[in-house]
């Protein structure tokens, strides 16, 4: 008893001082942690909340259920590296010359990559004080000067770039079955952890070659979760960009037969319980209440896969493609008691928007010494506002090949891909579809509505004049 009462009084002060602070500082004293998971190949059909039938991803639907669903979000690229580029740099590729016009994406064996002139979020994020951490796929250029921990990143571990690359297999063919029958043996990727100190001194060792790409997704999730532990009591940027669902497709044993949709459906089911580990994470840390989570894909499903590839749902297409399934994906925001909860946010939205949203909320300014393609959405996540953002160019290499302003979208050029959907073709007129009435893109009203088909041409001409395109990083290929 005197032990008690000798503290009271000072427990006392200490609590009144809390309760009084408490709601006028907690939530501005600190800036908001942000978690991305950005998907590889998942199609906007693939999770149970944007429409998938089969397949069970009750954490994504818990994201959607408290959160928002967007449902016209974009990416700024249908393929890997330039998409990857416009999320971290909140550019478009021709901008950073992270794109290519021979080469669509970055190869082990090229020379281009991310060069130090651009600034990734996470690079902008450490400046604010944030400790950053990637934990996935990077793809952005895998020479010792591209690697994450030089471009903002405290801490990667992940592969350097796509899962299906330094085959092992001779031939075209062997290399075409070996999907079928994925073994880890087939594809040489190494697994990388990379460490910056206080200092900026790089550790990068190679941890395993060939990765055991069956539990690649776990490890993920439990480096991911260490990071979060680790840092719990700082501001953090946590990015996860999954090297799955792209082929080969690989699940930990304790996934197999999870799904009733087959090997694609498990996963997707492991990559739904790693969002889970991570929302479990953030609740049992106490920090849910100050962390905006994000969830979405690189770009559509990669249907040359058939089965092993994902659904775009009513979209047209997929991977690789300007039609709405290669560039148009899932995009869920999550942040219990800021984020006003809707069932579908139908305002247009980019992964290169991320930038000027989290820098807004996080209390700093995008740069002002460069083009970006970048709006805060913070309005719409808070319910206090429209969504700025009127128009999305879909881009193929430096071409712009369509365009869309409000619920218009023209083609001025379609093209196929990976031996799908026809040849490059250029239309004059071009195709105009209303992709709030038509969103799979079947019914051309270009000879309807002269108008808009106008007015969207020559929106797209002045975008266009106000880029100025950067040499390709991914045409340098070995040359340089
Ligand atoms: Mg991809």
């Amino acid at each position: 008893m005197p032990r008690t009462s000798r503290f009271l009084p000072l427990l006392l002060a200490v609590l009144a001082a809390c309760a009084q602070g408490a709601p006028e500082s907690a939530p501005s004293a600190r800036p908001p942690n942000f978690v991305v998971f950005f998907a590889d190949d998942l199609g906007w059909g693939d999770l149970g909340s944007y429409g998938a039938p089969v397949i069970r991803t009750p954490h994504l639907d818990r994201m959607a259920a408290e959160g928002q669903r967007w449902t016209n979000f974009y990416v700024t690229a249908s393929v890997c590296s330039p998409s990857r580029a416009g999320l971290l740099t909140g550019r478009l590729g021709v901008r950073s010359g992270l794109y290519g016009d021979q080469a669509r994406v970055l190869f082990p064996d090229y020379v281009g990559g991310i060069q130090d002139e651009e600034i990734t979020i996470a690079e902008a994020l450490r400046d604010l004080g944030y400790a950053t951490g990637m934990f996935g796929k990077w793809h952005l250029g895998d020479g010792p000067e591209y690697v994450p921990t030089r471009h903002g990143f405290n801490y990667w571990f992940g592969i350097p770039y796509s899962n299906d690359m330094m085959s092992t297999l001779p031939g075209r063919e062997e290399r075409r079955a070996a999907f079928l029958d994925p073994k880890i043996e087939y594809w040489d990727v190494p697994l990388i952890r990379s460490e910056r100190d206080e200092a900026g001194e790089i550790v990068t060792e190679t941890l395993e070659q060939p990765a055991d790409q069956t539990t690649i997704t776990k490890r993920y999730a439990e480096e991911a979760v260490d990071f979060i532990r680790a840092h719990r009591d700082e501001p953090f940027f946590v990015y996860v960009p999954h090297s799955m669902p792209h082929v080969p497709l690989f699940r930990a044993p304790e996934f197999e037969g999870h799904s009733r949709a087959g090997l694609y459906g498990d996963v997707i089911e492991e990559i739904d319980w790693s969002v889970g580990r991570i929302l479990d994470t953030l609740e049992e840390e106490g920090i849910a209440g100050n962390t905006l989570v994000f969830f979405s894909s690189d770009n559509g499903p990669w249907t040359a896969f058939r089965t092993q590839g994902g659904l775009a749902g009513p979209l047209r297409e997929g991977k690789g493609m300007t039609w709405e399934g290669g560039m148009r994906v899932p995009g869920l925001f999550w942040w219990p008691g800021t984020i006003v909860p809707e069932a579908i946010t139908n305002e247009m939205g980019s992964t290169s928007d991320l930038f000027a949203t989290f820098l807004g909320l996080a209390g700093g300014a995008i740069p002002d010494d460069r083009p970006m393609d970048s709006l805060d959405l913070a309005p719409v996540l808070r319910g206090d506002g429209e969504g700025p953002r009127e128009e999305v160019p879909f881009y193929r290499g430096s071409e712009l090949y369509a365009y869309r302003v409000g619920k218009y979208k023209a083609h001025f050029i379609t093209e196929g891909e990976y031996g799908l959907a026809g040849e490059r073709t250029e239309h004059d007129p071009p195709l105009l579809y209303d992709l709030a009435l038509d969103p799979g893109e079947q019914w051309d009203i270009a000879a309807d509505r002269p108008g808009v088909l106008a007015d969207v041409t020559s929106r797209a001409l002045q975008h266009r004049a106000g880029v100025a395109v950067a040499p390709s990083e991914f045409d340098l290929r070995t040359g340089r």
